[in-house]
C-alpha cells in the first residue's frame, strides 16, 4: 500500500520511474494533508502517473470489525487487515487532546505472563502503512485530529523496529501527519540493543520502558525477556540513552496485587532508578480472564505512589480508562478468536 512509504522512499520510487521529486511531495500531501481515499482525487497529477501509481500501490482502508465506546468515551477499534488478521487501536479523549494507542504486530512473541497480546504468539509484523493507517482511519471515522500517539498497542515495537521507525517518520513529518515528536511515545519491554539504536534516531520521540519488577527474580517470572536482557543491562541502556539524548525516560509499572505492590517494592523501585532523569507511570492492571493476576486496590496503589513521591521521584498513577470495553492491549483481539 502507498502508506508504506515515507517521503524519502516515495521520492526514490519517483526517481526510478523518471518522475520529478516534487511530484512525490505532491502525492504525499494528497495522502496526509488532504486525506484522499482514491487516487483519482489527486487532481494535479497527470493521468499517466496516476495509472502507474494505481498499478503499483493500493490505497486501502481497514474493515472495521468492531467499534466499542466505553462509558468514559474511550473507543476501541478492531480492524481487519488484508489477510484477515485483526488488530486493535484505542482512542482516549482527554481535556488536552486525543491520544491514540496503536498496534505494531499481529500478536507478540515476548509472552509476558500478564498480557493478553502474548497469548497467541506473533503471527507477523505490521507494515509501515498498517501502523500509519490506524491513525488516519480513526481520524476519518471520528472526524477529529489525534494529537498524541502512544505506540503501546499489540506487539513489541522494537521487535518490528524498522517499520515502526518509518511509521514514526510519517506521523512526525511536516508533510505527513505532522504530530510533534514530543507527542509520540514508544514503549518497549526492554530489547536492550534496540534502545541503543533508538538513542541514535534523529527525532525527539519519548521512550517508555515496561519495568514491572525490581528484581531479576520477579522480572524473569513476569517478563521472560529479562532472561535475555536483565535489569542491570536494561538500566544501563536507559542511563546511556538519557546521557546521549538528554531526554527523560518513562518507566511503566503495572501494579499487580500481592506480586509487586508492597512498600518494599516501592522502595526498591525508587532505589533502582534514583538519580536518573526518569519518571514512573504506575498502571492499574486490566484483569485478563486467562490469568490469575489481580489489580491492586486503589488505597494500596496510592500508598505505593506516596512512597515513590516522597523519595523525590516524579510519578503518576494512570487513570483507568475503558475497563468496560476490554481496553487492555490484545484483550479484544483474543476474545474475537
Ligand atoms: N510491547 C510493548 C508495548 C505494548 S504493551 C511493551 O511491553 O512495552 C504496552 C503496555 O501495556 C506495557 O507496559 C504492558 O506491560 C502493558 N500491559 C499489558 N497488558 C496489560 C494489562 N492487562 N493491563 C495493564 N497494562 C498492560
Ligand atoms: Fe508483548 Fe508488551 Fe504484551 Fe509483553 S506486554 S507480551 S512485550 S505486548
Amino acid at each position: 500500500m502507498i502508506y508504506d512509504l515515507p517521503l524519502d522512499d516515495l521520492i526514490e520510487y519517483f526517481e526510478k520511474i523518471n518522475e520529478k521529486k516534487f511530484r512525490a511531495s505532491q502525492v504525499f500531501e494528497w495522502l496526509y494533508k488532504k486525506r484522499i481515499s482514491n487516487f483519482d482525487e489527486m487532481t494535479n497529477i497527470k493521468k499517466e502517473l496516476l495509472d502507474k501509481l494505481k498499478s503499483n500501490f493500493t490505497l486501502p482502508r481497514f474493515n472495521v470489525i468492531e467499534r466499542l465506546v466505553s462509558s468514559d468515551g474511550t473507543t476501541k477499534y478492531l480492524f481487519e487487515l488484508d489477510d484477515k488478521n485483526t488488530i486493535e487501536a484505542v482512542l482516549m479523549k482527554y481535556q488536552w487532546g486525543n491520544s491514540l494507542c496503536v498496534t505494531t504486530q499481529v500478536g507478540c512473541n515476548i509472552g509476558c505472563s500478564f498480557c493478553a497480546s502474548g497469548l497467541l504468539g506473533k503471527y507477523r509484523d505490521l507494515t509501515v502503512g498498517e501502523i500509519v493507517l490506524q491513525v488516519l482511519q480513526v481520524e476519518e471515522i471520528e472526524d477529529l485530529r489525534v494529537s498524541n500517539i502512544v505506540i503501546m498497542g499489540i506487539g513489541e515495537p522494537f521487535d518490528n523496529y524498522d517499520n515502526t521507525m518509518k511509521a514514526i517518520n510519517i506521523m512526525n513529518h511536516p508533510k505527513g501527519l505532522e504530530i510533534g515528536a514530543r507527542h509520540i511515545s514508544v514503549s518497549t519491554s526492554g530489547l536492550v540493543p534496540k534502545i541503543y539504536d533508538f538513542a541514535d534516531e534523529p527525532f525527539q520521540v519519548n521512550l517508555a520502558i515496561s519495568l514491572h519488577a525490581t528484581t531479576d527474580e520477579l522480572r524473569d517470572e513476569l517478563m521472560k525477556i529479562n532472561k535475555t536482557y536483565n535489569l542491570e543491562e536494561l538500566i544501563k541502556a536507559c542511563k546511556d540513552y538519557i546521557a546521549k539524548t538528554n531526554r527523560r525516560v518513562t518507566f511503566e509499572y503495572i501494579l499487580l496485587k500481592g506480586v509487586n505492590d508492597s512498600a518494599a517494592h516501592a522502595n526498591q523501585l525508587s532505589n533502582l532508578i534514583r538519580g536518573l532523569n526518569a519518571y514512573v507511570n504506575l498502571i492499574p492492571y486490566n484483569e485478563v480472564s486467562e490469568f490469575e493476576f489481580k489489580r491492586t486496590d486503589k488505597k494500596k496503589a496510592l500508598e505505593f505512589y506516596d512512597i515513590i513521591k516522597k523519595r523525590g521521584i516524579n510519578v503518576t498513577l494512570r487513570q483507568e480508562k475503558g475497563i468496560d470495553i476490554f481496553a487492555a492491549c490484545g484483550q479484544l483481539r483474543s476474545k474475537s478468536m
